[in-house]
């Protein structure tokens, strides 16, 4: 397993993190992780609206 830089600890994740559209502008939002990587963070780099929604995150614990 590679080990990831400091700066971008989160790039990992990010890259499975599935993309979301601006509900007005139509374009992708930039995403973070916040509340220590359980939920997503995405900004709007058009109008600045935000949208946080939790991870969906399945270990393949389902029975
Ligand atoms: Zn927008």
């Amino acid at each position: 397993m590679p080990t990831v830089p400091n700066n971008r600890p989160d790039q990992a994740v990010l890259a499975q993190v599935p993309d979301r559209i601006c509900t007005w502008c139509k374009v992708p939002m930039a995403k973070r992780l916040v509340g220590a990587g359980r939920f997503i963070h995405y900004t709007c780099p058009k109008c600045i609206f935000q949208h946080t929604t939790k991870r969906e995150d399945k270990p393949g614990s389902q029975a």
